[in-house]
């Protein structure tokens, strides 16, 4: 049996002979001496996505066939925490890049240009960013403005995509559409646009409380390419199958990285406090902080292990209880990790409130504030009043 040096010496990509946890951490090391930077300059944290590249870990998810390493969701949530503790804006970008990988490796392998384009996601390690908000429309995603245009064996799109995340560092854009001029919104197909096949007019900036370093702008989007571009099922079924489930489960792990670095941030204020004799009086919001980020981390690997479980069954995905849970996920586990924030800075009392000094929670707080409204959870609650009044109330605990 090889040992890991010298596995790693063999592996035609080194990194890869080595545990994803392993170079998450390193990734996640250089982001963090980044993050304060990334946020007061509002810029894209380059240094952790050279890193992430680095490590090889944007093609994760990649079937083996094609070069990848067949990632499950739990290792890339895990990794989403494992960034989310270390720069916020690192660990969304991650998460996002990933919710559409899942969608072209889940939905593509039965097209050639989606395979192909899945080989240059390894070897290049390209970074996929995603277009769904257009124009004033907000985080409707199952509608679409703008159609695909085709004519003389190409297609064209020209779409007011009001936030694109990493848009002017992204190496392809993939959004949704209406599949054509004749087709209802709903009727949505969703396209893998690479660089050369697209231009970016900037038409809005990225100025905000958190998630600084995203550098989510509003851009014009012109897009030109082939038919074969389009991905092969329509959007809906990625939407349900893939879309909702892994950006949900990768933006909650995310954002419980985020409450557990908040949480680590109050553990070492309390150790200190406890050594000079004398806890302070924010204790009891300390204990509250500990319980809410365990509750955020078992709500999500539950519905992690029940994603898994369902993953090639498409009746399951599709089934009411399952969407709903889905959707409630996003919902509980972002309001649940601002209550975690909050209760480390309650906790750490002025030593939080402040900007400076090691217990210092704002930025932490700032970026946790971005996840009820990134899809407003009252948008969710509102979509789900109609499964959720169908649904029985259930009659025992272990349901
Ligand atoms: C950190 C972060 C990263 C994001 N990254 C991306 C991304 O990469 N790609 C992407 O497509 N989307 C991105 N979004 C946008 C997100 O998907 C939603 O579109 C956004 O959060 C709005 O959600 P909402 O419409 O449910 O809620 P609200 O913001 O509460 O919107 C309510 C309503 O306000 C109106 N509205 C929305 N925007 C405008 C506007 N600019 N001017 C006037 N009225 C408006 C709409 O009618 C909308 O329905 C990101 C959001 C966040 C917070």
């Amino acid at each position: 049996m090889l040992n890991t040096a010298e596995s790693i010496a063999r592996s035609p990509f080194p990194a890869l002979a080595e545990s994803f946890a392993v170079r998450a951490a390193r990734a996640a090391g250089i982001a963090a001496e980044h993050a304060a930077a990334v946020d007061s300059e509002a810029r894209f944290p380059q240094e952790a996505m050279d890193a992430l590249k680095q490590e090889k870990l944007l093609g994760m998810m990649v079937p083996e066939a094609l070069g990848g390493e067949a990632a499950s969701a739990g290792q890339v949530v895990d990794i989403c925490y494992a960034l989310g503790r270390a720069c916020s804006s690192t660990g969304m970008i991650f998460a996002m890049h990933q919710v559409k990988a899942a969608c072209i490796v889940h939905h593509g392998m039965d097209s050639a240009w989606h395979r192909d384009f899945m080989t240059r996601m390894v070897q290049d390690q390209l970074l996929l960013a995603s277009s769904t908000t257009e124009g004033k429309g907000g985080g409707n995603v199952r509608a679409s403005e703008a159609p695909v245009e085709a004519a003389d064996g190409r297609i064209l799109l020209v779409r007011d995509a009001s936030v694109i995340s990493y848009g002017a560092q992204a190496d392809a854009v993939v959004t949704t559409a209406r599949r054509s001029a004749e087709a209802d919104a709903s009727d949505q197909v969703l396209v893998v646009f690479e660089r050369k096949n697209y231009v970016l007019e900037k038409t809005g900036g990225w100025d905000t409380l958190g998630m600084r370093g995203t550098c989510s702008a509003g851009f014009g989007l012109k897009a030109m390419g082939t038919p074969a571009q389009i991905m092969p099922v329509p959007y809906g079924i990625i939407h349900s199958q893939s879309m909702v489930p892994s950006a949900h489960l990768m933006w909650s792990g995310v954002w419980a990285g985020i409450a557990a670095g908040a949480v680590e941030k109050a553990r070492k204020f309390m150790r200190k406090a406890q050594r000079a004799g004398s806890l302070p009086p924010g204790v009891p919001h300390f204990v509250e902080a500990q319980a809410n980020l365990r509750a955020l981390r078992a709500l999500i690997g539950a519905m992690l292990g029940r994603y898994e479980a369902c993953a090639h069954d498409e009746k399951a995905l599709a089934a009411i209880d399952f969407q709903t849970a889905i959707n409630l996920l996003k919902v509980d586990a972002s309001e649940l990790a601002v209550k975690t924030v909050m209760n480390a800075m309650r906790a750490t009392g002025l030593s939080g409130y402040r900007n400076d000094g090691d217990a210092s929670i704002g930025r932490s707080l700032r970026d946790v504030l971005s996840s009820p409204i990134m899809i407003n959870n009252d948008r969710i609650l509102s979509s789900l009043t109609t499964s959720t009044i169908l649904s029985d109330v259930p009659s025992t605990i272990r349901d």
